[in-house]
């Protein structure tokens, strides 16, 4: 099995380094990864420029695009044969209910799964960062259920691990995307050279965050795993908006 292993932290951090070595003991793992942290990038491409890729002392290369930029490199030309699953990861810190929107982590699983390959994110639900092991561990767990078993269509699952010890776990919880709060206001700041700054404030806290949400399954310290999809098309107001036009 050939894994692309990618993520929006850059090819450095702790996260992609465990993933990909856990997931080294599945298959063949290739890393393709930001240079730099690009956490928030979204699904964007870039266009007005080329891209390098360079190779790290340990073998991941490493792009100075977006987590996008990643997977659609190494899918459209980069990696051959194409890979049998594309994972993203782990990143430091929860993708849940809108962060999926924002989500560079879950954009670089989502681009594999444009590209018809079975792609997973996976994401640990922390601040502080101590149980990386916990999410290799998950992931493993999950990857080769997607190896052995794997589900009638492509998948885009996004994994959110609990920053627990894995013997704390409460064990696994398929969920749907809650949603949050507004989120905090953007703090203004002055510059050396007396403008005005604006930094984008912290997403807001959860909001719709009942059971069966990702955000209640994580706080309940079970591993929260959500089947995505792409179409954003809103189907159940088609009909009043095909009545709306028509007035
Ligand atoms: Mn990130």
């Amino acid at each position: 099995m050939r894994i692309l292993v990618s993520n929006d932290d850059g090819y450095f951090s702790p996260g992609i380094a465990l993933l990909a070595e856990r997931l080294g003991a599945l298959g063949e793992v290739t890393v393709v990864a930001p240079e730099r942290d690009r956490s928030g990038a979204s699904n964007s491409l870039t266009l007005d420029r080329p891209l390098t890729v360079r190779r790290a002392a340990n073998g991941f290369r490493y792009v100075n695009g977006t987590p996008t930029d990643c997977v659609h490199i190494a899918l459209t030309g980069l990696v051959d044969p194409a890979p049998d699953l594309v994972v993203s990861g782990i990143n430091f810190g929860a993708n849940m209910g809108d962060d999926t929107i924002y989500s560079g982590t879950v954009a670089a699983a989502m681009e594999g799964f444009l590209f018809g390959i079975p792609s997973i994110a996976f994401s640990l639900a922390s601040k502080t960062g101590r149980n990386f092991e916990t999410a290799g561990a998950v992931a493993v767990d999950i990857v080769k259920r997607a190896t052995r078993h794997p589900l009638e269509r492509p998948m885009l699952l996004n994994v959110n691990v609990p920053d627990v010890p894995l013997a704390a776990l409460g064990g696994i919880e398929v969920t749907r995307l809650g949603r949050r709060h507004k989120a905090e206001p953007v703090v203004q700041m002055e510059t050396p050279r007396g403008e005005t700054a604006y930094w984008i404030g912290a997403a807001g806290d959860a909001q719709d965050a009942g059971p069966g949400t990702d955000f209640h399954s994580v706080a309940a310290g079970r591993v929260s795993v959500t089947p995505l999809q792409i179409d954003l098309s809103f189907h159940p107001q088609m009909a009043p908006l095909r009545e709306w036009l028509a007035k």
